[in-house]
C-alpha cells in the first residue's frame, strides 16, 4: 500500500454533489501500478445512471456558484491551489503509483496542474465585457460575458491531474459547474484532487469526479441537454465519436486530441541545444504526452553529428525502472497495448530500411519496460511517420531545403505542437508561419506553461487550454440591446 503523510487523500469512492459514494450496482473497478503490475484500490464503476444524477447536481449548484463575486470564487480556488502545494508529495505519490512516471515527473505535474488553478483565479476577475457604439439612435449595445453551464470533462491517464486542473479551473473561474470522468487507469489523482477541492471550500455540487465505464458515462455526458459544454482531452477517434453524439445537443466542445509533433532540425541550429530539446521532449513521461516530438527531420549537412550527439546523450541520460526508485527517470509504458503499438512502429520502420541506433527492444527489466529508441534513415512512407507513437523512439528523418521539410512536417491530419530549431531569424519568421500546427517551439522542447494557450489545428482539436483565452471556452456571449432610451 502507499505511505502517505495524509492517506485520507487516497480516495475510493466517486464524490457527487459533496459526497463520496459508490456505484449503484456495487460493482467496482481494479487499478493497478504499471511498473508492478500489483492492484493498487478500485473504484466505482459508474454508469449513465450516476453520471445523469451528477449533472442534476451540477446544475443545482450552478445558480448560487455563478451568483458569488469573482473574488469569492477566486479566493477559493487560491485556497485549492496553495492546497495541491501543500499535498504535493502525497499527490505526486499517488501519481506515480498509478500512472508510472517518475516522482520527479509527478512532482513536476502537481506544480504545473496547480499553476492553471492560480492562474485561473487570477483571471476570474477580469472578465471583462464590452460596450458598442450603437447603430441606431437612442439605442445602447453592451456584451457580457456569462459562464456557459454545467460542464463535462473526460481526462486521459499521461497527465491524470493537470489534465483535470486545465479544465476544472477556468470553468470555476467563470461560475460554471463541472462533473469530470477521469481515465479509469488514473482515478486516484482526480478523486485527490477532489478531496482537496472540498477542504478548500468549493461548494458541493461545483466540482464532482464520477469513475467507471466510460462509453456509458461518456454517453450520458454528451446526450443530456443540461450539460452545456464537454472537454475532452484523448484520442482523435474518441474526440470524434464525442463530436459526433454531442451533435444531438449542439454542444460546445474543447478537444484536446492527438499529435504528431515534428521537430526540425536545421544546419545552423545549435546541435546541443537540440539534442537537449529531444530529450526533453521526446522522452517525458516515457514518450507518452500528445506534445511529444514524434518525428525529427534532420538537414542533411548536420545529420549525420547531430545523430551521433542524440544517441550519446540518450545512453548516457535515461534510467529505466519503477518511478519510486531514486535515479529512475523513465516509467514504465501505461500498459501492454503500448508496448505493442511501439514494437509494431518499430518492427515496419525497420523492415522498410530503418536502423536502430539505440535501444529498440522492451527492457530487461520486463513488464512494460522499454528501453529510449532512436531510429535513423526512417521516412514517410513508414507508420511512425504517419501515427502518433505515444512511446519513447526517436526516429531521425533526413531533408534537405526548408521547402521540402515543411511540407514533410504538414504531411499530417494533426496540428498540435511542432519544434524547430535555427538561428537564422528569417528562417524563424517563414518556418513559424508556414507550419500548420497549433504551437510552435523555437529552439525549445518545452512549451507548455498555464500562461499560454495549449490547443491544436486540424485534427488535433478545438479550443484552447490556459492563458487568457483558456476561459473563453467556458464563456458564452449575451449581447444587450437597449432601446427607449
Ligand atoms: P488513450 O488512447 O490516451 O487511452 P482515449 O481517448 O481512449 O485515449 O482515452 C481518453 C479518455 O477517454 C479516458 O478517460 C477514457 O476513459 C475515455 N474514453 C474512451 N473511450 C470513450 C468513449 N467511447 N466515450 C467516452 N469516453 C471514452
Amino acid at each position: 500500500m502507499l505511505t502517505l503523510k495524509d492517506p485520507s487523500l487516497f480516495k475510493q469512492q466517486a464524490y457527487i454533489n459533496g459526497q463520496w459514494c459508490d456505484a449503484e450496482s456495487g460493482e467496482k473497478i481494479a487499478v493497478n501500478n504499471p511498473a508492478t503490475g500489483d492492484i493498487l484500490g478500485h473504484v466505482p464503476k459508474m454508469g449513465a445512471s450516476e453520471a445523469n444524477r451528477a449533472i442534476a447536481n451540477a446544475n443545482a449548484a450552478w445558480k448560487p456558484w455563478r451568483a458569488l463575486l469573482a473574488k469569492d470564487r477566486a479566493a477559493i480556488l487560491r485556497r485549492w491551489h496553495g492546497l495541491m502545494l501543500e499535498n504535493c508529495e502525497d499527490l505526486a505519490i499517488i501519481m506515480t503509483a498509478e500512472q508510472g512516471k517518475s516522482l520527479t515527473e509527478a512532482r513536476g505535474e502537481i506544480a504545473y496542474g496547480a499553476a492553471y488553478i492560480e492562474w485561473f483565479a487570477e483571471e476570474a476577475k477580469r472578465i471583462y465585457g464590452d460596450t458598442i457604439p450603437a447603430s441606431a439612435p437612442g439605442r445602447r449595445i453592451m456584451v457580457n460575458k456569462e459562464p456557459i453551464g454545467v460542464c463535462a470533462a473526460i481526462t486521459p491517464w499521461n497527465f491524470p491531474s493537470a489534465m483535470i486542473t486545465r479544465k476544472a479551473a477556468p470553468a470555476l473561474a467563470a461560475g460554471c459547474t463541472m462533473v469530470v470522468k477521469p481515465a479509469e487507469l488514473t482515478p486516484f489523482s482526480a478523486l485527490a484532487l477532489a478531496e482537496l477541492a472540498r477542504r478548500a471550500g468549493v461548494p458541493d455540487g461545483v466540482f464532482n469526479v464520477i469513475t467507471g465505464n466510460p462509453v456509458e458515462i461518456g454517453g450520458e455526458f454528451t446526450a443530456n441537454p443540461t450539460v452545456r459544454k464537454l472537454s475532452f482531452t484523448g484520442s482523435t477517434a474518441v474526440g470524434r465519436l464525442l463530436m459526433q453524439q454531442s451533435a444531438s445537443s449542439i454542444k460546445k466542445l474543447s478537444l484536446e486530441l492527438g499529435g504528431n509533433a515534428p521537430f526540425i532540425v536545421f544546419k545552423d541550429a545549435d546541435l546541443d541545444a537540440a539534442v537537449e530539446g529531444v530529450l526533453a521532449s521526446k522522452y517525458r513521461n516515457s514518450g507518452q504526452t500528445c506534445v511529444c516530438v514524434n518525428r525529427i527531420y534532420v538537414q542533411d549537412e548536420v545529420y549525420d553529428l547531430f545523430s551521433s550527439k542524440l544517441v550519446e546523450a540518450v545512453k548516457k541520460s535515461f534510467v529505466v525502472g519503477n518511478g519510486f526508485d531514486a535515479g529512475v527517470n523513465q516509467g514504465p509504458l501505461i500498459n501492454e497495448a503500448a508496448v505493442l503499438k511501439v514494437e509494431a512502429q518499430i518492427d515496419d520502420a525497420l523492415s522498410k530500411g530503418a536502423r536502430v541506433l539505440a535501444g529498440g527492444k522492451r527492457h530487461a527489466l520486463g513488464g512494460t519496460f522499454f528501453e529510449p529508441t532512436v531510429l535513423a534513415d526512417v521516412t514517410q512512407a513508414m507508420a511512425v511517420a504517419r501515427e502518433e507513437t505515444f512511446g519513447p523512439i526517436a526516429p531521425l528523418f533526413r531533408f534537405s531545403s526548408d521547402e521540402e521539410v515543411v511540407a514533410m512536417a504538414n504531411d499530417t491530419e494533426f496540428g498540435l505542437a511542432s519544434y524547430f530549431f535555427s538561428r537564422d531569424i528569417g528562417r524563424i519568421w517563414r518556418v513559424a508561419e508556414q507550419l500548420e500546427y497549433g504551437m510552435v517551439g523555437i529552439n525549445t522542447g518545452i512549451l507548455s506553461s498555464e500562461v499560454a494557450p495549449f490547443g491544436g489545428v486540424k485534427q488535433s482539436g478545438l479550443g484552447r487550454e490556459g492563458s487568457k483565452y483558456g476561459i473563453e471556452d467556458y464563456l458564452v456571449i449575451k449581447y444587450w440591446c437597449i432601446a427607449g432610451m
